[in-house]
């Protein structure tokens, strides 16, 4: 084992609850690319153990995470792109922040969880060249009337989990749950946002449960009291999404929001940030994390992570 040098959390949180402080891996300066943004952090997947849970920020809205051995990959996003699929390439928004891991340093997900259709959510370059890579060896899990896009792709299985509906994988359960956003990959489609909800896209938030643990990935969501509901589910981490509020403020929650929604409505211990500093937002590259550094004081939760390439590591006792 090759175990690089751990740090404490490097925001200094206070030791509460009933989890230990975040262990984050840190190596050395990588450098992202062309005119990209540097990350100081890069995950190890190899020294992962099976009796841990590990949260790692890849980019964007994509984590992995190992939960007791499960390698769970979400809204994977793993290139320079994302947006239409044409012969090969991805044309569309381009990230300012690489991967903090590449295509090929991502170890095979068990389970590939994708929150809903949008381009920066469901990249067919990345689902395509991860089936191809592992072929009818990768589960997939997705909202509901949102398989078609991807059911030509070689999965082990495709399904689509709908609100309140759980499947289980092995030890693992997933749950879809309801967040507020949309669901239309293309102008014109049916939204369960406009009321649609036999035939318009769907979007998902999940809960991941294994031997007493829970994590909610939100996936893509403004500001909602739905969170309210599982209150009482004993959710260890939250994974939230915290740009992307200007111009869009009515399907993405800002990081005061957020915190919120975490701690307020759904009382978890930790919080994990996505869904920032990788693509540029209209408030600014930086303005969401900074603004959820400042904030987070006012609020009964710790951050779990705050940079891309940060792990949050933790096991069953903490
Ligand atoms: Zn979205
Ligand atoms: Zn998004």
């Amino acid at each position: 084992m090759n175990r690089r040098k751990f740090i404490k959390n490097s925001l200094g949180l206070t030791l509460a609850g009933t989890i230990a402080p975040s262990l984050i891996t840190r190596n050395s300066q990588l450098f992202a690319g062309d005119n990209k943004t540097y990350i100081s952090y890069k995950p190890n997947p190899a020294n992962w153990k099976d009796d841990e849970i590990n949260i790692a920020w890849i980019g964007h809205a994509t984590v992995l995470i190992n939960f007791f051995g499960k390698i769970i990959l979400t809204d994977p996003a793993l290139f320079n792109s994302v947006g239409f699929y044409v012969l090969g390439t991805t044309i569309g928004k381009i990230r300012a922040t690489m991967p903090a891991l590449e295509f090929d340093e991502i170890p095979k997900p068990d389970l590939v969880l994708i929150s809903h259709a949008h381009m920066d959510h469901m990249d067919y370059k990345s689902l395509k060249e991860l089936t191809k890579k592992y072929p009818g060896k990768v589960n997939c899990i997705t909202a509901y009337n949102t398989k078609d896009i991807i059911e030509d792709l070689n999965w082990k299985t495709l399904t689509e989990l709908d609100w309140g509906e759980s499947l289980k994988l092995d030890e693992l359960k997933i749950t879809g749950i309801e967040v507020n956003h949309d669901g239309f990959r293309l102008p014109g489609e049916l939204d369960r946002a406009k009321g649609h909800m036999l035939y318009g896209r769907s979007y998902n938030g999940y809960i991941l449960e294994s031997n007493g643990k829970k994590i909610l990935f939100a996936g893509d969501t403004a500001y909602t009291e739905k969170f309210k509901q599982h209150r009482d589910k004993n959710i260890d981490v939250v994974i939230m999404p915290i740009g992307g509020y200007i111009p869009h403020h009515h399907r993405h929650c800002d990081p005061e929001e957020a915190l919120i929604m975490a701690s307020e409505h759904i009382g978890a211990k930790y919080f994990v940030p996505i869904h920032a500093n990788t693509f540029d937002g209209d408030e600014g590259f930086h303005v969401p994390i900074d603004w959820m550094n400042k904030s987070v004081e006012k609020y009964d939760i710790k951050i779990g992570i705050s940079e891309i390439g940060q792990t949050l590591t933790f096991n069953a006792e903490e």
